[in-house]
């Protein structure tokens, strides 16, 4: 990151938008995460690689994989763990969170599912994706959060070389505790491949879109829809853009600022210089 030259006239330029603007909201993705060292999910690095969705990105093949691969499973799931848990929030998660107690940031929408806006004090998340940390009961859809010391007691247990796949069941129940108001089962409240993006959020986060005078598309190349109608829907309704993102996207051409530059990167000069 130190090796990024941030010009003094993209920091002016942020900052002045941000000055005239009554009604932001920033839009986030996978770069944004990339900079807290979670790898995105598609890229190189990234956990589809190792374990292909078709037999891991969904709930059937997930059971198979229960039935049938459970040492790999248990490895998914305890460097998925792994991944969140080491994460902690980069100065685009910090800066965010600065501009909503003290500035004109109405709502974050993004795409992740780390928590990390949350952990850096964002009250207004719109998660597209849901949220690794949270369950969702199977029968009532109450929401509950999962506590971060049961998370690391849970991956212990995953990491043991010898799990049967009773050790393996009795770990992933623990994960994922009955509902405590109907004790309906629970699973993880993230969107996994094939499954629809929760509507209401979806209708939250379009309704922002249409609302705000200045988006602020970040860490994300939002091409794949549904995330890609965030930035249309801002652009139609008269709204200026700013794309943070090192690689151009659709929406750079029609962007009144684009920096290309990791956000994180960019946001660090942002709080010095401002903050
Ligand atoms: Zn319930």
């Amino acid at each position: 990151m130190g090796s990024l030259r941030v010009d003094e006239q993209w920091l002016e330029a942020f900052h002045g938008l941000l000055e005239s603007s009554a009604y932001a909201v920033a839009f986030t993705g996978a770069g944004v995460s990339a900079e807290s060292g979670i790898p995105t999910f598609r890229g190189n690095e990234g956990i589809w690689r190792k374990y292909p969705p078709a037999l891991y990105g969904n709930l059937p093949g997930l059971a198979l994989a229960f039935l049938f691969r459970k040492r790999r499973l248990a490895r998914l799931a305890s460097e998925v763990l792994t991944t969140l848990l080491d994460a902690s929030p980069n100065p685009c998660h910090h800066a965010l969170a600065l501009l909503e107690r003290e500035g004109p940031l109405r709502a974050v929408i993004t795409q992740n599912v780390d928590d990390l806006h949350r952990a850096a004090g964002s009250i207004r998340v719109l998660e597209l994706h849901g949220n690794a940390f949270r369950l969702r009961c199977s029968r009532c859809g109450l929401r509950m959060d999962v506590d971060r010391d049961k998370a690391r007691e849970v991956r212990e247990k995953l990491l043991k070389p010898d799990i049967t796949r009773r050790g393996l069941l009795a770990a992933l129940m623990e994960y994922a505790e009955a509902c405590v108001s109907c004790g309906g089962r629970t699973r993880p409240d993230v969107v996994l491949f094939g499954e629809s993006l929760p509507a209401e959020t979806m209708n939250q986060a379009m309704e922002e879109a249409s609302r705000c005078d200045l988006l602020l598309v970040l860490g994300t190349s939002s091409v794949v829809y549904p995330a890609a109608i965030i930035p249309r829907m801002a652009l139609e309704s008269g709204a200026r853009l700013v794309e943070v993102n090192p690689q151009p996207s659709f929406v750079s051409a029609r962007a009144h600022l684009r920096i290309p530059l990791p956000a994180g990167a960019f946001f660090a000069s942002y709080l010095e210089r401002f903050a």
